[in-house]
């Protein structure tokens, strides 16, 4: 008696609501096919169009039988709803009171349909494949919430501990504020001091000169005016030509330029603010990419000299003034140059970068040191995401995956040069030091997870 009330009123819901004569006496039998053959449409999948088996409903709103979303998944390998393309949070359940319903209402195709997915080995796989994904989330998100992310925070809170002192420090010594200065300050006002301190800066073989610079009084106005002969005579007596062409080709470089030119990576970052911080994002993003684009818009500054310290040429020029001219750094590369940075390039653009790092190790200890670390981690990360995709079968979908990166470094990049001239100063610096001292951490926590949980990044 019950079992027929409960039939008679979603029988005569349904009717209503598609405008049907009630047949509310009819039997319980009729009652049934008639509903059916009505809700049929608000009850089905608009994947199969057909009942809903196991109808899973997600975030947006929408319901689908399990396999066809499984199905969907494997084959899309997004998480998107089928019909509104609406991402979904988590892992979609199973809507058990649509469940329950939709098998009492359609009973035998529900039954029939359980048996014709049991049957298909297709939909079975992919079905586990999804449920794997599922507790592989799960067991993520719990492993993360744990162990190591309790010790990575605690890592990290370290870390920035002694990040801030290091700054403090490299602040409060005033490095930063003396190189601002030369790099900032016209040559025609530089004093004799800063005329010694920007010879010093040449490299060790600057040494030598020290002592007649200093007695003579070398103000910025007298360095420009220095010639070849004049550096030949007395009191300078640069009897190495070398050292000579050395010292003329710089002077050359601060006349084109007005100012002292940066020589190292702080008074690079001084001079070029918007273009190092660029480089810190894009070169960590897409190596490749990045390369390609100062080949492309700033090959003699900023390329040419990060080829020739990745990939030096073997020449017999005096080692102690290579160490430091510029001339050197605007050679046309070498045809070996070139294939062995080339190869990098492909295989390893983050082994070109902890290369260029290790040639400033003498200079930026810490710097560097963290910069190399970075560039290993990013490797491996580089080289697990590979093999994920070897593993999953799915290397074919490299291109596609390249060219959507693609799109996004230069959407981002675009974004970046319109947005850039409005940004504080403040903040510049501290996406800047961000970079450069708290990614290898985040880092050190990816890799462990990947090499924990290889399985659960499969997207
Ligand atoms: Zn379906
Ligand atoms: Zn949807």
């Amino acid at each position: 008696m019950l079992h027929k009330m409960e039939w008679d009123s979603t029988g005569g819901g349904l009717e209503v609501s598609n405008v049907v004569p009630p047949h509310i006496h009819e039997s319980s039998q009729s009652m049934s096919s008639t509903s059916s053959s009505i809700s049929e449409h608000e009850f089905s999948c608009h994947c199969c169009y057909d009942i809903l088996v196991n109808p899973t409903t997600l975030t947006c709103g929408h319901n689908f039988c399990r396999h066809c979303l499984a199905l969907w998944w494997e084959s899309s390998h997004k998480n998107e709803c089928p019909e509104c393309r609406e991402k979904w949070e988590g892992f979609p359940r199973i809507n058990i009171l649509l469940r329950d319903a939709t098998d009492k209402l359609f009973h035998d195709v529900v039954h029939r349909r359980r048996a014709e997915i049991q049957a298909n080995p297709k939909i079975s796989r992919s079905l586990l494949a999804f449920q794997r994904y599922g507790d592989n989330l799960g067991r993520a998100r719990t492993n993360q919430n744990k162990g190591a992310g309790i010790f990575f925070s605690g890592v990290l809170v370290a870390l920035t501990c002694v990040a801030v002192m290091v700054l403090v420090y490299h602040w409060g010594s005033g490095v930063v504020e003396q190189h601002d200065l030369l790099i900032s300050k016209p040559v025609s006002h530089w004093t004799p001091e800063e005329v010694v301190l920007w010879l010093e800066q040449l490299g060790p073989w600057a040494q030598l000169y020290r002592e007649p610079f200093q007695q003579e009084n070398v103000n910025g106005r007298l360095l420009l005016m220095l010639g070849d002969e004049e550096l030949l005579k007395s009191p300078y007596s640069i009897e190495n030509q070398a050292h000579r062409r050395a010292i003329l080709a710089e002077l050359d470089r601060v006349k084109a330029l007005g100012v002292k030119p940066p020589q190292n990576l702080w008074e690079y970052k001084a001079a070029n603010a918007g273009k190092s911080l660029f480089l810190l994002y894009a070169l960590k993003r897409s190596p490749r990419l990045t390369l390609f684009y100062l080949y492309l818009f700033d090959y003699s500054e900023t390329f040419l000299p990060f080829l020739h310290t990745c990939c030096p040429a073997i020449t017999h020029i005096d080692q102690s003034v290579r160490e430091s001219s510029f001339l050197n750094t605007q050679l046309e590369p070498s045809w070996r140059q070139w294939a062995e940075f080339l190869v990098k390039y492909l295989l390893l653009p983050y082994q070109l970068i902890a290369e260029f790092a290790w040639d400033w190790l003498a200079v930026h200890y810490w710097t560097s040191r963290f910069i190399i670390v970075n560039a290993m981690l990013l490797s491996v990360l580089e080289g697990c995401a590979l093999w994920r995709l070897w593993t999953a079968a799915r290397i074919r979908t490299l291109p596609r995956k390249m060219w959507n990166h693609l799109w996004k470094m230069l959407s981002q990049g675009f974004a970046f040069a319109l947005l850039w001239p409005f940004v504080p100063q403040f903040v510049c610096n501290c996406l800047f030091y961000w970079a450069l001292y708290f990614s290898p951490i985040i880092n050190i926590d990816l890799v462990v997870q990947q090499l924990m949980h290889p399985e659960t990044q499969a997207l």
